[in-house]
C-alpha cells in the first residue's frame, strides 16, 4: 500500500516536470532589472513575486528534465540523484504556494525563496562531484576491459554542464534581485550596482587571491593596475568580482609555480578599457606565469580540466557539502574555475577569452557588455 502510494506521488511528481518543461523559459536583461528595479514600490514586490512564482517553476522543471536524460549513465551518480532531488523539492514548493496577491503573501514567498536558494547553495559542488563519481566507475570498468565510453566522450557533457550552470546562474540571479530589492540601498538596484568599478572589484578580488596564494605557497606576486582604472558601470559586483577571482587565482598559481617560491615574482598587470562606442567594456590580466600548452588549450574550459594535484573529493567524503566556492576553497584544484567565470561573462552578453604563450604568460581577456541590452542565454 505504502509504496504503491509512493509510486503514484512520483508519477503525478513527473507529470508535472514534464507539464512545466513543456512551457518556454522567459529571459530577462540586465537593461530590464535596472529599469523594472528603479523605485521599488509594494506594488512592484508583489509583480516581481508573481512573475518568479510563474517562472521559477518552469526554469526547475526544464532542469529535471536535462538531469534524467544526462549521458553516460551520469543521472545515476549519487551527488547528481541529490541535486535532482533538490530541484524537484523546489518545483513542488513554488506550485504548491497560493497565488501572490497582497504584500503579506509577497513577504511569505520572499521567505520561501530565501530558503529555496540556500537548499540549491552546493549544486555546482555536488554536481561536480557526480562527475567524479562517473570518473571512478570508469576508472573501475577500464581496469576490467569494459569501459562504457571512451574518455573523449566525457567532452561532450560539457556543453550539457554549461547549459546546466549557465540556467542556474540566471535562476540565482532572479531570486537574488527579487530578495535584494526588499532592502534598497543607494546607488543600488537590487544586486546591481549603478556604478561597479571593475578596478575596485578587482581590488578586493586581488586581496582574497593574494591571501590564499601566500597561504599555499608562502608568497604571491604584486598587481599592478593600468588603463581606466576610474571607470563604473551597472553591473553585478558579486559576478564581476568572482570572474576576476577566479583569473587571478590562476594566474598567481602559475607565476609562482613558474618562477619558484625563492625568485622574484614578475608582477601581474591588469588593465581597464572602456570602449569609445559606449558598447564594451574589456579587462585584461596578464601574467608572466609561462603560459599554457596550445594542446591544453581546448581543455581548460572543460569541468574536468585541472592539473592542480588537490584531492577536493577524496577528502570530503562523509563530510558535509560546502557551499560553492567557499573561503576555505583551494587555490585551485576543481577544473571550475574557468569555464563558470566564462558563463558568468556570457550571462550578461559578455564572453572571457585565454590568449597564451607557452614559455611566457598568460593573458585572460575579460569583455563586459556596457549597455546590457543582452537577454539571458536559456538552455
Ligand atoms: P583550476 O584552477 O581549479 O585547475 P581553472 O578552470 O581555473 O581550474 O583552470 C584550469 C587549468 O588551466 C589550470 O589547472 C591550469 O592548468 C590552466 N590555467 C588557467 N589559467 C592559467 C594561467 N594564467 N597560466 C597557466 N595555466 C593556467
Ligand atoms: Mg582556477
Amino acid at each position: 500500500m505504502q509504496s504503491a502510494r509512493a509510486a503514484s506521488k512520483l508519477s503525478s511528481t513527473m507529470h508535472r516536470v514534464m507539464e512545466y518543461a513543456a512551457k518556454p523559459q522567459n529571459g530577462v536583461t540586465l537593461q530590464e532589472l535596472l529599469e523594472f528595479g528603479s523605485d521599488i514600490t509594494t506594488a512592484k514586490l508583489i509583480h516581481s513575486a508573481k512573475f518568479l512564482h510563474y517562472e521559477m517553476p518552469i526554469r526547475y522543471a526544464h532542469r529535471v528534465k536535462d538531469l534524467d536524460t544526462l549521458p553516460y549513465g551520469l543521472c545515476q551518480m549519487p551527488s547528481v540523484q541529490q541535486v535532482k532531488k533538490w530541484y524537484i523539492q523546489s518545483m513542488e514548493e513554488l506550485l504548491e504556494f497560493p497565488k501572490v496577491q497582497t504584500a503579506a503573501d509577497e513577504r511569505r514567498f520572499t521567505a520561501m525563496i530565501e530558503s529555496i536558494k540556500e537548499r540549491h547553495n552546493a549544486t555546482l559542488f555536488t554536481m561536480a562531484r557526480g562527475v567524479h563519481e562517473l570518473k571512478l566507475t570508469m576508472h573501475e570498468a577500464e581496469k576490467k576491459g569494459n569501459l562504457p565510453i571512451s574518455m573523449a566522450d566525457m567532452i561532450d557533457l560539457h556543453s550539457f554542464l554549461d547549459g546546466f550552470y549557465l540556467s542556474r546562474i540566471g535562476i540565482r540571479m532572479l531570486m537574488g534581485q527579487h530578495i535584494a530589492l526588499r532592502q534598497k540601498e543607494e546607488g543600488w538596484v537590487g544586486c546591481i550596482c549603478e556604478a561597479t568599478s571593475p578596478a575596485e572589484v578587482a581590488l578586493a578580488a586581488v586581496d582574497t587571491a593574494r591571501h590564499m596564494c601566500i597561504r599555499q605557497y608562502g608568497d604571491a606576486p604584486d598587481v599592478e593596475f593600468h588603463g581606466d582604472t576610474n571607470f563604473t558601470m551597472p553591473y553585478v559586483p558579486s559576478h564581476l568580482h568572482h570572474m576576476l577571482f577566479e583569473v587571478m587565482k590562476n594566474s598567481m598559481r602559475a607565476v609562482v609555480e613558474f618562477h619558484g617560491v625563492d625568485n622574484a615574482l614578475p608582477a601581474i598587470k591588469l588593465i581597464v578599457a572602456d570602449g569609445d562606442n559606449n558598447e564594451d567594456v574589456s579587462i585584461k590580466i596578464s601574467d608572466e606565469g609561462g603560459g599554457i600548452p596550445r594542446s591544453a588549450l581546448p581543455r581548460i574550459w572543460s569541468y574536468m580540466y585541472t592539473t592542480a594535484n588537490s584531492h577536493v573529493f577524496e577528502s570530503m567524503i562523509g563530510e558535509s557539502v560546502p557551499m560553492d566556492f567557499g573561503g576555505e576553497s583551494p587555490l585551485a584544484g576543481l577544473g571550475y574555475g574557468l569555464p563558470i567565470s566564462r558563463l558568468f561573462a556570457r550571462y550578461f552578453g559578455g564572453d572571457l577569452q585565454i590568449i597564451s604563450m607557452e614559455g611566457y604568460g598568460t593573458d585572460a581577456y575579460l569583455h563586459l557588455r556596457r549597455v546590457g541590452d543582452a537577454s539571458e542565454p536559456l538552455p
